[in-house]
Parts: C-alpha cells; sequence; structure tokens
C-alpha cells in the first residue's frame, strides 16, 4: 500500500499548491506521445492514421524530458502509438523518474515481456496495460486473436518482476455490462489496478458506429457499479469521476488538465482532439480558447466523458468539495434515482476539421528537413589544413 499513498500525497500537495498559489488552470497529467506507431490496428482508434512518414517520426528522448519540465504537471502518460516500439524509451522513462515524475507507460503488452529488461521497478513507474475487457471481447477490439493471453502472460510476468502493473480499457457501445463486471473481476483477481474510460467518438476511427453517447454511458456505468456492489475492484479513478461516470455529477471539461505533447507540438485543446499545435506548454496555455471547447460548446465534444477531460475536473472538485467525495467513498456510487442534469447541446459551435491540412504541413516539413540533410550531404567537404 506504500505507492499508492506516496503518490497520492504528492499529487495532493501539488494540487493544494496550485490552490493556495491561485492559479485557475494548471496541469495535472502531461499526456506524452513519442510517436504514433503502433503493432495493432484497433478498431476504436483515432491516433493511427497517418501516412507513413508521420509514423516513422520519434520524439527524442531530450524533447520528452523537456515536455516534462515545461509543462511541470507531476504525472506523465506515456500512450502513443506503441511506446515499446520507440527505441529509447527505456531512457525516456529513466530520465522521467530522474525527474520524480510518477509515469505511467500505456502499452498493448505484445512487446512488454520482451523490453522489461529496459526498466527498473520503482514507485513512479507503472505499466498501464490496453485490455479491453475479456479474451474474446478484446481480441475482436484490437482485431487481433491472441492478444490477450499475450498480454495476460505479460502482466503476470511484470509483476513478478516487482513492477506494478494497471490495466486501462476503453469501454465502447457494444461491451454489455455484465461481460465488464466479470472482466473487472479478473482484474481484482490478477491484483492490479483499473481505469476505465468510453471511448471518444474519434473522427478517423475505423468503427464509428460503436461510441457510447452520454446518456448510454452513464446507464451502462450504472449496470456495471450496481453489479460491483461488495466487491474490490481497484478503480486508478477519484470517486467524484466513477460518480460522474454513473450521471450523478454535473462536470464541465477541464481540457488543460492533461495536456497532450507529440511530434507535431502542444496540441489543442486536448490529449482527443487535434484542433491546432502551438511550439510551447506556455503558449498553448495562453493562445487556446479554452472557454471554446467542452461538452455543450463544441460539436466534438458532445459525447465526451473521458478522463482526461474529467478526472481534472473531479480532482479539483474533490479539493474544493472534500466533504461531498468522503460522501461519495463512504457511501458508494449511486445507481438508481434521478441522474443530475445534462449539458444542453443546443449553442454548441459544428466542428471544424484540420486533420488533412495539420498532415499536409508537416509532411511538407518533413520533405524540407530531408532536401536539407541531403543538400548538406553532397556540400563540398573543407579541405584538411596541412599546416603542421
Ligand atoms: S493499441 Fe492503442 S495506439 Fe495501438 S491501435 Fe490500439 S488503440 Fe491505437
Ligand atoms: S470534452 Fe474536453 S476532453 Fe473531451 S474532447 Fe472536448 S475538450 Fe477534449
Amino acid at each position: 500500500m506504500a505507492i499508492p499513498f506516496h503518490k497520492e500525497l504528492v499529487i495532493g500537495g501539488y494540487l493544494l499548491k496550485q490552490k493556495l498559489l491561485g492559479r485557475k488552470r494548471y496541469p495535472l497529467v502531461l499526456m506524452l506521445e513519442p510517436l504514433f506507431r503502433c503493432n495493432l490496428a484497433c478498431v476504436g482508434c483515432g491516433k493511427i492514421d497517418y501516412p507513413d512518414a508521420i509514423l516513422d517520426r520519434r520524439m527524442s528522448a531530450q524533447e520528452c524530458w523537456d515536455a516534462a519540465e515545461e509543462c511541470g504537471a507531476p504525472m506523465v502518460a506515456i500512450p502513443g502509438g506503441e511506446p515499446l516500439i520507440h527505441r529509447e524509451i527505456g531512457e525516456i522513462v529513466r530520465g522521467l523518474v530522474a525527474r520524480k515524475k510518477f509515469v505511467s507507460l500505456c502499452t498493448n503488452a505484445l512487446l512488454l515481456e520482451k523490453k522489461l529488461h529496459l526498466f527498473e521497478p520503482s514507485p513512479y513507474l507503472f505499466f498501464s496495460v490496453h485490455l479491453d475487457g475479456l479474451k474474446e471481447h478484446h481480441d475482436k477490439a484490437v482485431s487481433q486473436p491472441g492478444t490477450f493471453d499475450r498480454a495476460l502472460k505479460a502482466i503476470k510476468a511484470a509483476r513478478a518482476k516487482g513492477f506494478t502493473v494497471n490495466v486501462n480499457a476503453t469501454i465502447f457501445d457494444n461491451h454489455p455490462a455484465e461481460e465488464i463486471a466479470k472482466f473487472l473481476d479478473l482484474t481484482a483477481e490478477l491484483g492490479v489496478g483499473v481505469s476505465m474510460s468510453p471511448g471518444y467518438a474519434y473522427e478517423r476511427a475505423p468503427d464509428q458506429e460503436h461510441f457510447l453517447n452520454r446518456t448510454n454511458t452513464k446507464n451502462l456505468f450504472r449496470k456495471v457499479f450496481e453489479l460491483g456492489k461488495g466487491k474490490k475492484w481497484n478503480f486508478m479513478h477519484s470517486g467524484l469521476f466513477l460518480d460522474f461516470l454513473a450521471g450523478n455529477q454535473s462536470f464541465e471539461c477541464t481540457p488543460w488538465g492533461m495536456p497532450a505533447r507529440n511530434i507535431f507540438g502542444w496540441q489543442k485543446p486536448c490529449y482527443l482532439l487535434g484542433e491546432g499545435y502551438t511550439k510551447t506548454f506556455k503558449e498553448l496555455m495562453e493562445t487556446t480558447d479554452w472557454d471554446s471547447y467542452g461538452t455543450g460548446k463544441y460539436e466534438k465534444c458532445a459525447d465526451c466523458m473521458a478522463h482526461c477531460g474529467y478526472e481534472p475536473t473531479a480532482a479539483t472538485a474533490s479539493l474544493n468539495n472534500p466533504l461531498k467525495a468522503a460522501w461519495v467513498a463512504l457511501r458508494g456510487i449511486r445507481t438508481s434515482g434521478p441522474m443530475a442534469p445534462e449539458i444542453d447541446l443546443s449553442n454548441q459551435r459544428p466542428a471544424q476539421y484540420i486533420f488533412t491540412e495539420q498532415v499536409q504541413k508537416t509532411l511538407s516539413e518533413i520533405r524540407r528537413d530531408e532536401a536539407a540533410a541531403a543538400a548538406a550531404k553532397h556540400q563540398p567537404q573543407p579541405q584538411a589544413s596541412t599546416a603542421a
């Protein structure tokens, strides 16, 4: 129990400090995507639909460390793509741990067992293994048979070597509550923590049919939590975020709470939505029109209840209202009765589409850099001096 307590203490202290300093906007978790290349092609993924020239790009270890220092968040989550494909991933994680960042390395675990030697167990390092449900459901969600068994084997191998392992599940519309409950039973048997988020309706995901809307999300989570009464599922979420998933809290999104840095730069406004990029974190915070994002404000945010937008809201609500948080912790998640009022969508601004423009811009930069490198290679080399 010592490890999570240490983490909670550090993060609680960080939140308190931001509050005492009167900061209105501050990051909680840096979402660091050092590459977009992946060894899977999940149907609900909105991260890998790029041309090869972009999928081949990597953030260097130094760029990753600079991003963590620039942002200052106490936690760094490394999703992707598949971070274990990055040749410098061991070095990147070592450098972040040395900076006393809590690192959550998100992986589909296909390479985990083979690459465990790159890492050392530490109270600052967590593997977060992508598991979207029990065997049949998971293998279908990631479009590759056998991945569930490999992930399970890797989880056991990592735990045997002393690493802390959690699993993260993305929940879609076709997932029955009873099966999700059985999956959560399995995580408890394995002794791992679990985080869950309704899948964000990525505009580029191959499967557009199974994203949950907000009403379905709340009804589904109510059923799951009802089935979980009396069980010891170990959620890696605040009680108020779970209460929000069950429709008992009217939260607005906090898009700056989990800022994203990737090969394009700092992503506006959040990890899920790429609506433009800045060179620095400061520029991201100062130039993003934050008030124009969130459910009720922007069409692309209409159905979002994802942890990256709402967990920071729940963390702030717990800090501002500890009695409410304690009440939810004591009473458990309410799974019946009226839901909190839903946000009105009638005034949301229409979606804008910049994906193609961003891809073209980055491809031009890549071609320009390659041309400059080729030209430099063919420049005549200066003659070596023969003077003694
Ligand atoms: S493992 Fe993750 S990054 Fe890779 S395709 Fe699946 S969802 Fe996308
Ligand atoms: S609601 Fe918030 S977290 Fe969700 S997509 Fe919109 S800005 Fe991002």
